[in-house]
């Protein structure tokens, strides 16, 4: 089981298709599909529901369209613009639409 931690509430509904974004190829060699969906908060880890990989992809970030963010499981993340400000907040300001990032797609079991 790996662990998906989120800084935001996650949008995703149950029984959806959803994706996330995250910086580096961790994503992308992380083997084990079955997900636990973690909400990072006031210092707890709460873990609101799993889910099951289905696709990564490594991309550099400027290659992302909008149409591809649709699903994204953070509502204020499904435009390129709000996907970044929201990679700033999660990495640092320091991130930079030139780096590689892995879109995970998944399945919310529950
Ligand atoms: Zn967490």
């Amino acid at each position: 089981m790996a662990t998906l931690h989120s800084i935001h509430p996650i949008e995703a509904l149950v029984g959806a298709r959803s994706s996330t974004v995250r910086r580096g190829i961790k994503w992308y060699n992380e083997n084990d599909q079955n997900l636990e969906l973690c909400y990072c908060h006031d210092g707890i880890h709460e873990i609101v529901g799993h889910g099951r990989s289905i696709i990564r992809a490594l991309r550099t970030f400027n290659t992302l369209s909008d149409h591809e963010l649709a699903n994204e499981h953070e509502a204020s993340s499904r435009t390129v613009a709000g996907l970044l400000e929201a990679m700033r907040r999660a990495y640092g300001e320091d991130f930079k639409k030139t780096e590689l990032v892995t879109v995970l797609t998944y399945w919310r079991t529950d």
